[in-house]
């Protein structure tokens, strides 16, 4: 049976759904609030192994790796530049995929929307849901845009960590602001790059660097930030200049490069575990609207994929049974998202708390290594 669906959000999680709900014969619209689908301001990120296994599902997994910036090693440097030691990144996505591929946000979009539209999806943007409510046999819903009430089947909230579906689903669940924030910008890459880099020991817990392309990477400061500080937009470049002084290695070659604020973003880095089922009726959450955690394990998108395509799977399983596709979905993700989002807020609490007993690469390890069963 086919199911016609309703995709909230065109983010990594809304795309991916979209994508693999459509070319698994389901006919799919897809709204985004923005007045485009793209790059929402994120410099670039890290898809781990079975972000890639994912992908891979619905066929765009090799398009990623030739973009992006493959690698099998994680360098770890003291804050002066000398290396400490050369760690190897498991194929956690199986042996066709690389331990980590580091991609430019705006590229990874690009394909998935790519992706989306050869799928057949309907992608409005400038539109989102004004309200719904369930019916016996699925959902009515008003689209801004749209102009009175559509039935569907099933109504996909893949909204982002300050998801409007969810305040109103699950009113309870709310972001908790990790104590950390993030400075990051894009930068040529030294050629010397090959892998991401992270500095240790410094005045701020990580430090880091990421290839993105042959041409570029980005740099980021991970920073302890208890009272969630608010900075001049205008002196972006000149405060994450300030802020990184003292470090080695390649760090003064990027910081030459922040010559304008706009190349700088900061951010408050917050999380969240929303309880099951994530959802109620016909409308299931997914991605970051349910589950989000600082990025030091680099599994935030890579959670939001998985979750489309499992998802997509459960529908295609239960033949017709969209409530029963629902739950089982939710049992099979919950544990997974769960464990990263606590793994990650633990390994983000011993930055805050500069717990210099914690061996963090082997608590990253071990993290990574339990979601190299499929999800
Ligand atoms: C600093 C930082 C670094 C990160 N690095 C990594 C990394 O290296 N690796 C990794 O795997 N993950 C990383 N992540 C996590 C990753 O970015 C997120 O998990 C991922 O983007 C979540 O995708 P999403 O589609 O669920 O949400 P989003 O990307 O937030 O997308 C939500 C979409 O929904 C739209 N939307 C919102 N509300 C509405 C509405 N009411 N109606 C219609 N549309 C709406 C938004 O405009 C947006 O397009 C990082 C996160 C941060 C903050």
């Amino acid at each position: 049976m086919t199911a016609k669906i309703l995709v909230v959000g065109g983010g990594i999680a809304g795309l991916t759904a979209a994508t693999a709900l459509a070319q698994a014969g389901n006919s799919v619209d897809l709204v985004e609030q923005n007045p485009q689908l793209g790059d929402l301001g994120g410099v670039g990120l890290t898809l781990v192994g079975n972000a890639m296994a994912a992908l891979a599902k619905i066929g765009v997994a090799e398009e990623c790796v030739a973009h992006g910036m493959p690698a099998d090693t994680l360098t770890m440097r003291r804050a002066t530049g000398e290396e400490i030691v050369k760690s190897p990144l498991p194929r956690i996505g199986g042996p066709d995929w690389p331990g980590a591929t580091g991609i430019r946000r705006s590229i990874l979009h690009a394909i998935l929307v790519d992706a989306a539209r050869k799928a057949g999806v309907s992608i409005q943007c400038n539109a989102t849901v004004d309200h719904w409510h369930d019916t016996d046999a699925g959902v009515n819903v008003a689209v801004t845009a749209g102009g009175g009430l559509h039935h569907y089947d099933l109504l996909v909230g893949a909204d982002g960590l300050y998801s409007d579906l969810r305040k109103r689903l699950l009113p309870d669940s709310t972001p908790q602001f990790s104590g950390q924030s993030i400075w990051r910008a894009e930068a040529p890459r030294p050629h010397n790059l090959q892998t991401t880099e992270i500095y240790l020991g410094g005045r701020h817990g990580v430090v880091g660097t990421c290839p993105v392309s042959a041409d570029l990477c980005y740099f980021y400061i991970v920073q302890a930030d208890l009272a969630r500080t608010r900075r001049n937009p205008a002196k972006l470049h000149e405060q994450m200049a300030a802020e990184l002084e003292g470090y080695g290695g390649l760090i003064p070659e990027l910081v030459r490069t922040l010559d304008r604020p706009e190349k700088v973003s900061f951010r408050p880095l917050d999380w969240i575990i929303a309880p099951r089922p994530w959802g109620r009726g016909r409308t299931i959450l997914i991605g970051d609207a349910v589950h989000a955690n600082p990025p030091v394990l680099a599994q935030g998108a890579a959670m939001a994929i998985e979750d489309a395509v499992v998802l997509a799977d459960e529908l295609r399983r239960a033949d017709g049974q969209i409530d029963d596709a629902l739950r089982k979905f939710v049992d099979r993700r919950f544990d997974r998202a769960a464990a990263v989002v606590h793994a990650s807020c633990e390994l983000a609490r011993a930055e805050v708390e500069q717990r210099h007993d914690l061996d963090v690469l082997a608590i990253m390890r071990k993290s990574t290594m339990q979601l190299a069963e499929p999800c």
